[in-house]
């Protein structure tokens, strides 16, 4: 994962990360730009899945993307959140 740093829009380098849960990382990163040296603490996390495992695990629930979703599991979901 690349990300630009905030205040010189460099390229950062990820120095290392540490594992918050099986879908979240805690990762620091280092600006490459060395006028700059900015370095930051960053969480990752995976928000939601663009297609379901064919090898699920039953502790692990992420949503499918709305993208994904066929309109009746989207009203079934706006029931849920509206009832
Ligand atoms: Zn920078």
């Amino acid at each position: 994962m690349t990300m630009i740093c905030p205040h010189c829009k460099h390229v950062t380098n990820r120095r290392s990360s540490l594992e918050q849960s099986d879908v979240t990382r805690k990762a620091y990163y280092l600006c490459s730009n060395p006028k700059c040296s900015f370095s930051f603490v960053a969480f990752e996390q995976i928000s939601h899945a663009v297609k379901q495992s064919a090898m699920p695990d039953q502790s692990v629930n992420l949503p499918l993307s709305k993208s994904k979703r066929t309109k009746q599991e989207q009203e079934e979901m706006f029931n849920e959140v509206h009832s």
